[in-house]
């Protein structure tokens, strides 16, 4: 098929060079106080890109204490808001400058598509950061009524030291959606990225400070969960911790904020989301839209519509027409146009996710298509399809992650509703229909922090993003994000004088 002989071929030489491999701590490059390095692999072939600086506490430690000079000593929280405005707005010319490179970096490290990240997510990354831009100059605190004869202010003042930790599946957009909101508000950033794509960061890193960011206040650290990023989640100099990661690791983290200085933390977390299709949908339409709502970024979504729940009568018309689109994936280098699906991140997720193919197939789900790698080298898996597919499956449960799409059935709003909302997660959902009395009602039952009405997918900088029950605590994104990195103070004095 089309799938194998794309995924079989030669792959294309990346037209980008890698500059920067080491830490960015305080303004400059430097290597881990360890001297480790750990390779980052092309998952088009597993081959190794680069090696790349491994930072542990002793780095974090650096990180965090350049951090805390930058905001309790530096520039940044003290000049005006306006100068702060300027440095985001220049980041921005200089990422759409640099977007070729930095979008051939992200899809080499990942292995998402270059239609992708050239075409939609280096430039969404200067809208997010315009955005935030916008904000810096736009934060401003209340005068409150109190009973009695005080004046009351309230002042929203930075938190101080942000301490982020991101995922792998969007390193870019992840770095905006945490830097943006946190320098906005004129805090100091320790950002660890993950191990298996550190290298955009260190890019974008470094054309902040060719904007004016002042050094120390924003420090990415490079290395693994359990070192790094647990040495910034305990670390007593950070006060406010960001996490985009599985509900598993996000669990760990907030427990080692409690259990160190009890700093603020909001979570982005995984999810199992309904795409629900009424009786009343164009089949066509909805099919292309459940498609892209799961084999989006090769399945690799939080918010992947990892349940696609279709009403008893188009189902069979469904499942043929789902199963068609999934043949007709074009899986392949991302690097080549028109390539829809690249590989997979990394071998770990490869094999996971043909174990959850193998528990599909053990349950006694049907396999319409897919259900195995594509091609003989790299991490490139097949559009995978399952119909037939019951709520006690274990990929109807968990997170899989990867391109396997669910199909379920049903027969009655009520009926969705309960099966939607009975999971751990409640990230997101998805309503294909032209009836509004049915989208309201669905709207309003699924205990889920986002729902696309005939859409999916829209990440709009203004639109709040997070999740109910398991799938994490706090919103990023919009006005919303702005309150994780801001402080609350009460200034109240007394009215004296009768004259007023
Ligand atoms: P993860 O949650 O372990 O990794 C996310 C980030 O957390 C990485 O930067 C990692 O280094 C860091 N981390 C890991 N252990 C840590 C610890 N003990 N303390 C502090 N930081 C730590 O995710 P993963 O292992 O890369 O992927 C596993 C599964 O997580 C995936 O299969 C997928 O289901 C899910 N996932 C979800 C998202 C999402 O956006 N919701 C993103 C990535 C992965």
């Amino acid at each position: 098929s089309a799938a194998v002989a794309a995924a079989t071929e030669e792959p294309i030489q990346p037209p980008v060079d890698v500059k920067y491999t080491q830490l960015f701590i305080n303004g400059d490059f430097v290597d881990a106080a360890s001297g480790k390095t750990f390779p980052t692999v092309d998952p088009r072939t597993s081959e190794v890109i680069a090696r790349v600086a491994e930072g542990d506490s002793e780095d974090i430690d650096r990180a965090v204490a350049a951090a805390r000079r930058a905001f309790d000593e530096g520039p940044w929280p003290r000049m005006t808001a306006y100068e702060r405005c300027r440095v985001l707005l220049r980041f921005a010319d200089l990422i759409e400058q640099h977007a070729e490179e930095i979008a051939a970096l992200e899809t080499w490290d990942s292995g998402k598509t270059l239609e992708q990240t050239a075409g939609s997510e280096v430039p969404m990354v200067a809208r997010y950061m315009r955005y935030y831009a916008g904000w810096a100059d736009k934060i401003h605190g209340l005068v409150v009524p109190a009973d009695g004869p005080h004046h009351v202010q309230v002042l929203h003042e930075p938190i101080g030291v942000a301490g982020q930790i991101i995922p792998w599946n969007f390193p870019l957009l992840m770095f905006a959606w945490k830097v943006g909101p946190a320098l906005a508000c004129g805090n100091a950033v320790v950002l660890k990225t993950a191990e298996q794509t550190p290298l955009s960061a260190l890019f974008v890193a470094s054309l902040l400070q060719e904007a004016g960011l002042p050094e120390g206040v924003l420090n990415v650290v490079s290395g693994f969960g359990p070192t790094a990023g647990a040495a910034l989640s305990s670390h007593m100099g950070v006060d406010k911790l960001a996490f985009t990661g599985s509900t598993g690791t996000g669990k760990i983290v907030l427990e080692l904020a409690a259990r160190s200085n009890l700093k603020p933390v909001t979570l982005e977390l995984g999810g199992k989301s309904p795409f629900i299709v009424m009786d009343d949908a164009d089949v066509d339409q909805a099919v292309e839209l459940a498609h892209r709502a799961l084999f989006f970024n090769q399945g690799q979504c939080c918010c992947a519509g990892s349940r696609t729940f279709v009403h008893e009568s188009v189902y069979d018309e469904f499942v043929e027409k789902a199963k068609a689109r999934a043949l007709k994936r074009v899986v392949g280098d991302p690097f080549r146009s028109g390539v829809e699906q690249g590989p997979q991140i990394d071998g770990e997720q490869f094999k996971k996710i043909l174990r959850y193919v193998q528990s599909g197939v053990d349950s006694g789900a049907t396999l319409v298509a897919g259900g195995d790698r594509s091609g003989s080298r790299g991490f490139y898996i097949q559009p995978t399809v399952f119909a037939d597919v019951e709520d006690e499956m274990k990929i109807a449960q968990e997170e899989i992650f990867g391109p396997v799409q669910s199909i379920l059935r049903f027969s009655t709003v009520e009926e969705v509703v309960r099966r939607s909302n009975a999971s751990p997660y409640g990230l997101a959902a998805g309503v294909f229909t032209r009836r509004l009395d049915a989208a309201n009602t669905l709207a309003r039952a699924l205990k889920v922090g986002s729902v696309w009405l005939n859409c999916y997918d829209v990440f709009d900088a203004a639109i709040p993003f997070g999740g109910y029950k398991m799938s994490g605590v706090g919103r990023e994104k919009g006005a919303y994000s702005l309150r994780n990195y801001l402080q609350t103070k009460a200034v109240v004095s007394p009215i004296k004088d009768a004259a007023w």
